[in-house]
This record gives C-alpha cells, sequence and structure tokens, in this order.
C-alpha cells in the first residue's frame, strides 16, 4: 500500500470540510476522485501533502504514519510530488534551473544525475527543445507538461494532481492528459482530481466519488459512468455531457 487514509477529520474554524475519510491505494493504481466543487477534494490532497492540519485520523505513506502533530513533511514531499491547477514555475528560472532546484537543494543529488533525469522526462513529454527556455516563452500546456516534469524529478512513490487542466485552454487540455496517461501505463501511482469525465473513465482503476466532505461511492469506472449506485452521483454525472 502506498497510501491508506484512516478516519481522517478536518475543520476550517468549526466548519467540519472532510468528514471520516477513508481511502487506499495501491501500488501502481490510479484513483481519481470526483465529486461537486467545493465538497473538499483539494483540501484532501492537501491533507495528504501536509498543506492542511488534520483534525483526527490517520494517513499512512509507505507505512510511514502520520497523525494530527506530524512534524516531518519535508520527508513526505519527497515521496509524494503534488501539481496544482496553476503551474507556479519561478519565473526568473529557465526550465532547467526550475526542475533541478527541489532534487539539488533538498535531495541534494549530483547535478549530472538530475540532468540525464530530467532530459528523459522532458523528451517524454515532449519538450526536450525547452530546457533553455524561460517559463514567460512557454504556453499554458507546456508550463503544465513541465511543472508535471519537476514533480516526477523528485522520484515520487506518489503524484497528486488537482484540477491541472482546469485553467488551460480546451484545445491543450489534451497535451497535458496525455501525459497523465502515459504515466498511468508506466506504473506511477497516482490520486487524480478531475472535472475531465472521459479522461477520469480512461485513466482510473478506481473512481472515488465524494460529496459534502464525504465519499460517497468507491466504484469501478465502467460501473460508475454506466450505473452509478449512489444518487447524488447520478445527479453529479448528469450535469456533464462526457464522451468515451
Ligand atoms: P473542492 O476542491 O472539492 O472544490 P475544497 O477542498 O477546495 O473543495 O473546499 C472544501 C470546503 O472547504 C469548501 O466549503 C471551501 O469553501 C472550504 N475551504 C477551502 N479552503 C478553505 C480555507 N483555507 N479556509 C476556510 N474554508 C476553506
Ligand atoms: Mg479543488
Amino acid at each position: 500500500m502506498i497510501l491508506k487514509i484512516e478516519n481522517l477529520q478536518k475543520f476550517y474554524g468549526t466548519h467540519q470540510v472532510l468528514k471520516d475519510i477513508n481511502l487506499e491505494v495501491k501500488q501502481s493504481e490510479v484513483v481519481v476522485i470526483l465529486g461537486p466543487s467545493g465538497c473538499g477534494k483539494s483540501t484532501l490532497l492537501r491533507c495528504i501533502n501536509g498543506l492542511e492540519e488534520i483534525k483526527d485520523g490517520s494517513i499512512y505513506i509507505e507505512n510511514e504514519k502520520i497523525t494530527k502533530d506530524f512534524k516531518e513533511w519535508t520527508k513526505i514531499r519527497q515521496k509524494v510530488g503534488m501539481v496544482f491547477q496553476s503551474y507556479e514555475l519561478f519565473e526568473h528560472l529557465s526550465v532547467k534551473e526550475n526542475i533541478c532546484l527541489g532534487p539539488l537543494k533538498v535531495q541534494k543529488r549530483k547535478k549530472d544525475e538530475i540532468l540525464q533525469e530530467a532530459k528523459m522526462w522532458l523528451e517524454k513529454v515532449g519538450l526536450a527543445h525547452k530546457i533553455d527556455a524561460y517559463p514567460r516563452q512557454l504556453s499554458g500546456g507546456q508550463k503544465q507538461r513541465i511543472a508535471i516534469v519537476r514533480s516526477l524529478c523528485m522520484n515520487p512513490k506518489l503524484m497528486l494532481f488537482d484540477e491541472v487542466t482546469a485553467a488551460l485552454d480546451p484545445e491543450i487540455v489534451r497535451e497535458v492528459l496525455e501525459v497523465i496517461l502515459n504515466l498511468a501505463k508506466e506504473g506511477m501511482t497516482m490520486l487524480i482530481v478531475t472535472h475531465e469525465m472521459g479522461f477520469a473513465k480512461a485513466v482510473a482503476d478506481k473512481i472515488v466519488f465524494m460529496d459534502e466532505g464525504q465519499i460517497v461511492e468507491t466504484n469501478t469506472p465502467k460501473a460508475f459512468f454506466e450505473n452509478p449506485h449512489s444518487k447524488r452521483a447520478k445527479k453529479f454525472l448528469n450535469l456533464f455531457d462526457y464522451h468515451t
């Protein structure tokens, strides 16, 4: 098991935003989280990466137990890569420098080794020729692919993706989703939040549907999209005109 969450509770003030979340992600498994806006998807991913304080419950990352007062997040964040909607590259650093920063400074790895890995990933996402470019010289889709490469070069055991295509123009959404589909084929373990239903169906081994801070349904993609067992999931799916 790469990730296991037990009875996770999260509050913002008195507002409970995550209610007794239980979730498991196995090695090489791709779990897609779906659910209406505000149901707690981002908060859940942020808790896994230590960006939010939890009230109660446990998170296990490769058998390392994390509870309320856990402090060693630097160690965990090297195992858990996260890519957000906004790419957050450093504008004053080149692609190469953006990618090498974490492995060099945090992981203290050798520059040659990191560069080799960076080139390998850049090749895979079709951006080898942009290694010396600056973020301002890249399109949104390219920046997002670089953000993914930057995260991959930390050699994470688990990747978290939070609506990574939400801010992109429709015609370039595909190029970013392709990268994630290829990662799935290569066996990367991933937890993905998306509103791209066709993509969710194609990439997921398991769909987790959330509503109002709770996991309402866990299902195979086929069963979820063809015949969800919860009423709330049916209602949610009716809002989408998805093609697969
Ligand atoms: P989703 O990603 O599913 O749209 P979020 O995890 O962003 O949902 O938000 C879950 C709930 O928590 C929402 O009601 C949202 O308004 C609230 N929330 C999110 N971030 C904060 C915050 N920093 N402070 C207070 N409330 C927040
Ligand atoms: Mg969100």
